[in-house]
């Protein structure tokens, strides 16, 4: 958050998201690194794709593509970054309009902010006419003065955080000095990201690795999805299915803004780890974060107790591991996975809080 006394609008509200220490979860994992989260759900739309929404506009209004009061925008997504531009919009003065598949809970939100919505079919492969992106082409040649500025092809989605997100958290790094009890190396050493767009996990990988030629760039893929590489990686094994709910991660197609060279691994993520590990980091942390964040830190886990991730960060004191919680839980309240009563979801009620209505947890 900016330090500054009153805000001009919410817009100023975006990004400026906490670094936090998973202290609790590295200890009970036995790591000796810093095991460091940045928290994008505390962000003005609540997620890491407010960022992007703000960037492209004005990137689009410094080229004289949009004008307030004026332009429509139509863009294909998974809710989020539908959220940011419907933010962005209201205060700017824009019409949204956005073509996808999400929770009911971000659809409300988008409505609140003032956008038209068209669902469609979560199956529909990308090219196909059904797909969220030929909608959203099909409303924009219809549609009076609409413009797509399209987080799949636009730069300004990993430059946004090249240039917001990566500051932040090298800033932050540089403000905590090395001491004996916390050592630190003073960068990022290792990065773990989601990819939906591939745009948050591009735009950071490039600037950190800028400070740390070093960098382990460790890229989340759903397995069904088809971003991870090497690609025997994304074939589905026996008895795994191509269909996941974690919402925001993994597509079907290879967007132009991800760039693979800047990624050192991949690594597949389940809806079952990630929703088990979301409960954790919601019981263990506190912090009220989404499925996709779940998929990160099992993923961050898994490799830094591996053989390679124990040897270069998980058993060495003072590296810097950051993994990206890309939202909050506000999107999901009424989601299955998180009102089921499965073991994760009961097991610890060890700090449970008994309400005044006599509820307990
Ligand atoms: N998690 C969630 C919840 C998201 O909405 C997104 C964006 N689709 C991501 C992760 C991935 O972000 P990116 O598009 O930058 O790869």
């Amino acid at each position: 958050m900016q330090t500054v006394p009153i805000h001009d609008s919410a817009l100023s509200l975006i990004g400026h998201t906490p670094l936090v220490r998973l202290d609790r979860i590295a200890r009970e994992e036995g790591l000796r690194c810093n095991l460091l989260a940045k928290v994008e759900g505390f962000s003005a739309g609540g997620s890491v794709k407010d960022r992007i929404a703000l960037r492209m506009v004005e990137e689009a209004e410094k080229q004289g593509r949009l004008i307030p009061g004026v332009s429509v925008l139509v863009e294909p997504t998974s809710g989020n970054t539908g959220i940011g531009l419907a933010l962005v919009a209201a205060v700017k003065g824009y019409r949204v309009a956005q073509p996808e598949k999400m929770s009911k809970e971000k659809s409300n939100t988008l409505k609140a902010l003032g956008a038209e919505i068209y669902r469609t079919p979560t199956e529909a492969a990308w090219d196909s006419p059904e797909s969220h992106i030929s909608l959203a082409k099909r409303i924009v040649e219809e549609t009076p003065n609409a413009v797509m500025l399209d987080q799949y092809n636009n730069p300004a989605n990993p430059d946004a955080h090249y240039h917001t997100t990566a500051l932040e958290i090298l800033t932050s790094l540089s403000l905590v000095p090395s001491t004996p009890s916390r050592p630190s190396s003073g960068t990022v050493d290792v990065l773990v990201a989601g990819a939906g767009t591939g745009g948050t996990l591009t735009g950071l990988s490039r600037r950190l690795r800028e400070a740390n030629p070093e960098l382990v760039s460790l890229g989340v893929d759903p397995v069904g999805s088809v971003l991870a590489r090497p690609e025997s990686l994304n074939v589905l094994k026996e008895g795994e299915s191509a269909i996941y709910k974690v919402e925001g991660t993994g597509y079907d197609f290879v967007p132009a803004v991800l760039s693979h060279p800047n990624v050192t691994h991949w690594l597949k993520s389940t809806d079952t780890d990630s929703f088990a590990t979301c409960k954790r980091l919601i019981r263990t942390e506190g912090l009220l974060v989404g499925g996709s964040s779940g998929a990160s830190v099992h993923a961050a886990l898994r490799w830094l107790k591996s053989e390679e991730g124990w040897r270069v960060a998980g058993g060495k004191e003072g590296k810097n591991v950051v993994v990206v919680l890309p939202d909050s839980i506000r999107n999901y309240i009424t989601s299955s996975w998180l009102n089921d009563d499965s073991p994760t979801a009961t097991a610890d009620k060890s700090h449970s809080v008994a309400t005044d209505l006599g509820d307990v947890d």
